[in-house]
């Protein structure tokens, strides 16, 4: 987040106004209230035997519960190879939640961390888990105190074994938010991503079968159980399905996450649940991914945000992290503040990423921009790239190459070629 600031310093202000709290301010559902309200009574069911794998894998499958990480793969599906391979196994849940612009795991965690640990604990629970890993980022130490307590109370409880779940902090790196680095940090090795294959669900944690979840997926689990899949599935738009939650910073007057339909436009984002542009401001482009998922104009804001329909636009939905851009931000201090970001977290591991991404900075800095240099760069790094970081780095800049030429010479950046 910090690094957007240069770029829109509202963005950051805005989330930092939404998101920003004190640790001892947080006032989180107690095991009491949970358990009062129906909680834990899905995996009590399923542990007693009177729910099986296949039902409610059925269930996530009808509601179309995706992974909302950003990857957007099936979420039965993957239980589904995990479960296929020979035990031992292991479950982990990722919330290194480090894609700038992106706090709705962080909403939930403290609003709700028992529903999160009861979706993860279903998890674990459908593909036999040895342990439960929870990768929490070092950036919430509010929430470590969180899940500790709330880990606790379970354990008092007597509804986990001592042990069981395995709460463990990052260290500060973006990379760690991809899950094979992911699960080379929770071995205590440095956090570099694996080549593939094997997938992590073959052989991830301590080289056994791992299921990979994000923190809002699991948590959606017991909700869709309780309400029904229908309930989850019939809420998307434009022929989409389900729930999304969007973090919504920048030129907005309501910033924060808001829980809409999938497959509402920007257009409509803005405007029914963020309550419209600052006045003064026009809106001029968007982020639909957070730093990785490129960047639209304005002329593009009606088409459903979702996974899949931005890729003819070469975007990603990714975990939803919207940042809104208006006329009076700097684009060409949009582009390098992402590629300096991008250069910052890059593991080092590999050429096209990590001189890539040292490269493209420089060729940004100029005042003349060289199309055909920063297209054949771009082409290499998302060619040859190991992991996600190098080969989603060019995507802001050949989005802004592809629509936005002209905003940039009224800004006094020439492309040519
Ligand atoms: Fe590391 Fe970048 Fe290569 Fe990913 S693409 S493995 S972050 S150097």
């Amino acid at each position: 987040h910090r690094h957007v600031s240069h770029a829109t310093p509202e963005a950051v202000e805005a989330v930092v106004d939404t998101g920003h709290f004190h640790p001892e301010a947080i006032l989180w559902q107690k095991l009491d209230a949970y358990r009062g309200a129906g909680g834990y009574r899905l995996l009590a069911d399923c542990r007693a035997g009177k729910l099986s794998v296949e039902a409610l894998t059925k269930t996530l499958e009808a509601a179309n519960l995706r992974g909302l990480g950003g990857a957007g793969f099936p979420t039965f599906k993957k239980w589904g190879f995990v479960r296929a391979e020979p035990g031992p196994r292991y479950c982990a849940i990722n919330a290194d939640e480090g894609e700038p612009g992106t706090f709705k795991d962080r909403h939930y965690l403290e609003r709700e961390p028992h529903r999160f640990l009861e979706g993860a604990l279903v998890s674990a629970w459908a593909v036999e888990a040895e342990a439960l890993y929870v990768y929490l980022r070092d950036e919430y130490p509010g929430l470590h105190r969180v899940l500790h307590e709330a880990i606790a109370e379970l354990e008092a409880a007597g509804l986990v074994d001592p042990g069981y779940i395995v709460l463990r902090r990052g260290a500060g790196a973006y990379i760690c938010g991809e899950e094979s680095a992911m699960i080379e940090s929770l071995e205590g090795k440095p956090g570099k991503p694996r080549h593939r294959p094997p997938f992590v669900a073959q052989r991830g944690l301590f080289d056994r079968p791992t299921l990979v979840n994000n923190v809002e997926t699991v948590y959606w689990i017991p909700r869709i159980w309780e309400e029904g899949a229908a309930w989850f599935a019939d809420q998307g738009r434009h022929g989409r399905k389900g729930l999304r939650s969007f973090s919504v910073s920048g030129r907005v007057n309501r910033p924060g996450v808001h829980l809409a339909p999938a497959g509402i436009t920007l257009n409509e984002l803005v405007e029914e649940y963020c309550g419209g542009l600052p006045d003064g401001h026009r809106l001029a482009a968007y982020l639909p991914g957070g730093a990785s998922g490129g960047i639209l104009p304005a002329s593009k804001a009606d088409i459903p945000l979702d996974f899949d329909t931005l890729q003819a636009e070469g975007c990603f939905i990714g975990s939803a992290a919207i940042i809104v851009l208006s006329d009076q931000d700097d684009l060409r201090d949009v582009a390098t503040n992402l590629l300096a970001f991008f250069a910052d977290e890059s593991c080092g591991q590999c050429t096209p990423c990590r001189v890539g991404t040292e490269k493209m900075l420089t060729l940004l800095e100029r005042d003349t921009w060289q199309a055909a240099d920063l297209e054949r760069l771009s082409q290499v790094m998302m060619d040859a790239s190991i992991c996600g970081l190098g080969q989603a780095a060019p995507n802001p800049v050949l989005g802004l190459l592809r629509n936005f030429r002209d905003a940039l010479a009224a800004q006094n950046v020439i492309v040519k070629g």
